[in-house]
């Protein structure tokens, strides 16, 4: 993948044209005119100019605009020899951008990101045996190196053969100029060993093997179907759908096939997994992996010699040349949700990949989404189901303790019903978890003076206590102070007082009561790279910690085959606020954190610390019938036209100065197109009113299915004028409300 030489001039008056797509949020691709000679193909990657700048971008399908004016079009400066997009990936990109109501441009620069990968990196040089010359004088310090020479299977930088020689880099260069040592030259993107689909899974159980059965045979129909892998926690989703991997990739030579992870900390477990299943790693996607790894990837995706690539949801839009199947794990996980740049939804974004595709997507759960329950019971997705855990492992037994009956302390947090429980655990040397799904020291710290609620600066976000690290820290803006001595609204020494728990205030309780005991504390803070999880995951393992403290992070597809109690410190958590997910949500999550309970020979419990015990998430917890919990949860949207039975679409204003944030608000309002079927809620002022200096107005748009709600969209702010100093924020499905 070089670069082609530069292009030469263009010839005749009547030019050939292309329109090229840039990796921009403009509205739509530009004409170019194709210098004699050359034809760039639709997905070819080229350079052109634009104003005073070189830019990268791809050769798009389409016509030049009726009105063009052939005189000033400017020429494709270059075209990179990297295979093209393929028609299929086009088609995504124009579609994700119909549907996200971001420009087709935004979009195509997550195919392309700034476009740095499209150059080949510098080869390396590396040495190996080459043939002595007859007249070559082996002095002994040469000897060490020939010595050395020979004993490789692969050629090494010099500095490393002289290092293994032990001689100088010298010596090296001097052997290489007489040819007793060769010269090679090669890519530093290696391309990713080849998957072995041929080998052996574990040996399925009989429910596994009937569900892997189905699967493969919907594999092999090589078409789009929608399969949602339900199963209980530890029933041994994983070694199901590796079965529906190994049967596409065997299915053609240079099929790709792509797993998607909801969070980083699930990765390195994952990788090594799937390096046993298939004998080799697979190429890995997300935002820990530094940028040469990326390219490595990207690269080795567009040339189609990665076949297995696994990785967060911007995974989604590698350049893949012949993805066969898709499987989305834990398909229910609101991380698949992308909150900045364009708005998309993965997981959904996954499936319309696959029908454009023609190829089958497998969705996996223990707790699925009401979207993905309702597409089933419409019979848009093929359910296939996992009832049990595997190995005879059961499912942990739920139990409530009523806050209101056995409360804390004073100024502590764990009941003592549960601290009992942990007691009578770690007496048996099994591990326990608390789970709190909340970072940091305390989530509000006020001023015992004068009242004050300490806020990140031009913001309505609160500061949350960092214990760990003496901070106080913004969770939404990444604002981050030493915490003060005195208030800074009074003056006071002292005054600062930390209000409610986070997982720090727990794993302080946790040792005050337990000062014999191993604890450690899991959180997106504590554990901030794939590294430091790994090694935390390992010794959960090895049983070097009694009880974790954790956040949500802890909760998500780990296998913990020692810890058998789960204690939920705050179970009713999530459900508070106006959210149309919060009861789902909450279900999952407690769902999912109860299920890292006896995953394996031994039985595991769950305690759930709450307030409302009779609150249907909650009492719904205990008798664990999903079945009527979601029944129940359907009807309610059903019966508020919320998706999925609705279409919903948020509209954010943002901007620095106030009255002209409320002011396009205003004209928004007049503007609104009268529509059947749709409803727009608004203007309010978003939950965080303030942030980082800007004013946030929000409107919400409601429609019924049969509407396009992208159209009434358009229609609606394509009519008013927003002035530069106002921005606005279409997210269509959103998910956080903030
Ligand atoms: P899930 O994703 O459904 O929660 P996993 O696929 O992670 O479950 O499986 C749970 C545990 O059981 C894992 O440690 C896995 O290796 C093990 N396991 C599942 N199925 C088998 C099998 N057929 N043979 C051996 N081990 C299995
Ligand atoms: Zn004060």
């Amino acid at each position: 993948m070089t670069e082609a030489p530069s292009l030469p001039g263009i010839a005749s008056d009547h030019p050939q044209t292309v329109q090229v797509l840039l990796p921009l949020p403009l509205a739509g691709a530009y004409t170019y005119a194709v210098p004699d000679g050359v034809a760039p193909q639709p997905g070819s990657f080229v350079s052109v100019p634009l104003g005073p700048r070189e830019l990268r971008g791809v050769v798009w399908p389409g016509e030049p605009p009726a009105d063009l004016n052939e005189k000033k079009l400017k020429a494709v400066l270059q075209i990179y020899d990297v295979p093209p997009l393929t028609p299929e990936l086009m088609q995504f990109v124009d579609w994700v951008s119909g549907y996200t109501l971001f420009a087709p441009g935004a979009v195509l620069r997550m195919v392309m990101r700034s476009g740095a990968y499209l150059d080949a990196p510098r080869p390396q040089t590396g040495f190996m045996l080459g043939t002595l010359p007859e007249d070559l004088k082996l002095t002994p310090q040469r000897e060490k190196v020939m010595a050395a020479a020979r004993g490789l299977n692969s050629q090494v930088a010099a500095s490393e053969l002289a290092r293994r020689a032990g001689v100088s880099d010298a010596v090296v260069r001097s052997l290489a100029t007489s040819g007793a040592l060769q010269k090679l030259e090669t890519d530093p993107d290696q391309p990713f060993e080849e998957p072995d689909f041929r080998r052996k899974g574990h040996d399925l159980s009989a429910s596994q093997q009937a569900a892997a059965d189905t699967i493969r045979q919907q594999v092999a129909t090589k078409s789009y179907v929608g399969l949602l892998l339900d199963g209980v926690t530890g029933s041994g989703k994983t070694e199901v759908y590796l079965e529906a991997v190994a049967a596409a990739l065997q299915q053609d030579r240079t099929a790709q096939v792509l797993v998607l992870l909801p969070e980083i900390a699930l990765t390195m477990p994952f990788l090594k997994r799937l390096t046993q299943r298939f004998g080799a790693m697979p190429a890995h996607w997300h935002s820990d992996v530094g940028d040469a790894g990326r390219r490595r990837v990207w690269r080795r995706v567009a040339d189609g010699s990665a076949r297995l690539v696994v990785g967060a949801r911007s995974a989604l839009f590698l350049p893949f040349q012949n993805l066969r199947l898709i499987i989305v794990d834990e398909e229910h996980e609101g991380a698949y949700k992308q909150n900045e740049g364009v708005l998309y939804q993965a997981r959904d974004m996954a499936v319309a990949r696959a029908a454009q595709g023609n190829f089958p997507i497998v969705l996996a759960s223990a707790t699925p989404s009401l979207e993905t329950a309702v597409n089933v019971s419409l019979g848009r997705y093929t359910s296939v189901k996992l009832e049990s855990r595997f190995g005879g492992a059961s499912m942990p037994d739920v139990s409530l303790i009523d806050m209101r009956e056995h409360p804390p302390e004073r100024g502590e947090w764990l009941s003592p019903m549960l601290v009992d429980a942990v007691n009578e655990n770690t007496a048996k040397g099994d591990q326990s978890l608390l789970f709190l799904n909340r970072r940091g020291y305390a989530p509000l710290t006020i001023c015992r003076k004068c009242g004050e609620r300490l806020t990140a600066p031009d913001s309505d976000t609160w500061l949350v206590e960092h214990r760990f690290s003496n901070t106080l820290v913004c969770h939404h803006t990444g604002f981050s102070m030493p915490k003060p001595e005195r208030c800074p609204h009074c003056n006071s020494k002292d005054s600062l007082a930390a209000c409610g728990p986070g997982v720090e205030r727990i794993a302080e309780e946790a040792v005050a009561k337990w000062p014999e005991a191993r604890i450690a504390v899991f959180s997106s803070d504590t554990v901030q790279t794939n590294a430091a999880a790994q090694a935390l995951l390992e010794k959960m393992a090895a049983r070097e910690i009694d009880i974790l403290v954790a956040t949500q992070i802890a909760a998500k597809g780990h296998h913990f085959p020692h810890l058998t109690l789960v204690g939920v410190v705050d179970a009713d958590l999530g459900l508070a606020g106006g959210d149309l997910r919060a009861g789902e949500r909450t279900w999952q999550v407690l769902s999912q954190v109860a299920g890292r309970a006896g995953r394996a020979e031994k039985s595991g419990r769950a305690l759930l610390q709450t307030y409302q015990p009779e609150h249907p998430v909650i009492a719904g917890m205990v008798t664990g019938d999903r079945d009527a919990f979601m029944l129940a949860e359907q009807e309610g949207r059903e019966m508020l036209g919320f998706p999925p039975f609705g279409r919903l679409a948020a509209l954010l204003l943002t901007g620095e100065n106030e009255t002209q944030v409320n002011d396009v608000a205003r004209a928004l309002v007049q503007a609104v197109p009268q529509a059947q079927g749709v409803e727009v809620w608004g203007p309010a002022p978003a939950p965080l009113y303030r942030l980082r200096g800007s004013y946030r107005v929000r409107f919400l748009v409601k429609a019924t299915r049969d509407v396009s709600i992208q159209n009434f969209i358009r229609a609606w702010t394509g009519s008013v004028k927003i002035p530069s100093s106002a921005r606005q924020t279409i997210d269509i499905d959103p998910y956080y409300f903030l």
